[in-house]
């Protein structure tokens, strides 16, 4: 039987309650979802790649389907037809990602229209969850962890003491 694989590419910068939703959702409709994590270090990120890797690696430990989770810096179009999925995953919230994703998904099709952009909805209430203003609200001494898990809460109050210092 042909396995069909899904490929759910973000920065993960950290990974929030709101990506944990999407590869849930994700999950159950492929039979290996390869989640890869972008280098993007255009982006400066507040974790370097090898500690996303592990984030993301420990938060999926207990999802039922085959997980991969890896390091990709190329094309993402390519990339996908190299770890054989058939489809994107992007989240999508509310109007603030659409214009983006849409010409993103509309770009891909021209490029290989045989992998389908699939996108899905987060639950209601994690849709306003973005990384940046984890960041930004945990930089400013706010309370993030109705946003992320308790262990990717203490990581981002320890990155952010360790700059500081
Ligand atoms: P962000 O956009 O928060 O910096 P990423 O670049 O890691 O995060 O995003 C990867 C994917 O996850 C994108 O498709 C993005 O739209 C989606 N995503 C991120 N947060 C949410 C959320 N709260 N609800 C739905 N989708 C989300």
């Amino acid at each position: 039987m042909v396995q069909r694989v899904g490929l759910y590419p973000g920065t993960f910068d950290p990974i929030t309650l709101g990506h944990m939703d999407i590869i849930r959702r994700g999950s159950k409709l492929v039979d290996k979802l390869v989640i890869g994590v972008t280098t993007n270090p255009s982006k400066s990120p507040l974790f370097n790649l090898d500690e996303r890797l592990a984030m993301v690696r420990r938060e999926c430990a207990g999802i039922d389907t085959e997980i991969e989770v890896r390091p990709f810096d190329s094309l993402l179009i390519d990339y996908a037809r190299s770890v054989g999925a058939s489809m994107i995953l992007r989240g999508l919230r509310a109007v603030a990602d659409f214009e983006y994703e849409y010409q993103m998904a509309g770009m891909n099709q021209y490029l290989d229209a045989s992998i389908e952009t699939v996108f899905l909805m987060a639950d209601v209430a994690l849709q306003p969850i973005a990384s940046r203003l984890v960041k930004e609200i945990a930089g400013l001494g706010g309370d993030i962890s109705k946003f992320v898990s308790p262990d990717v809460r203490d990581d981002v109050m320890a990155q952010l003491s360790a700059r500081k210092a």
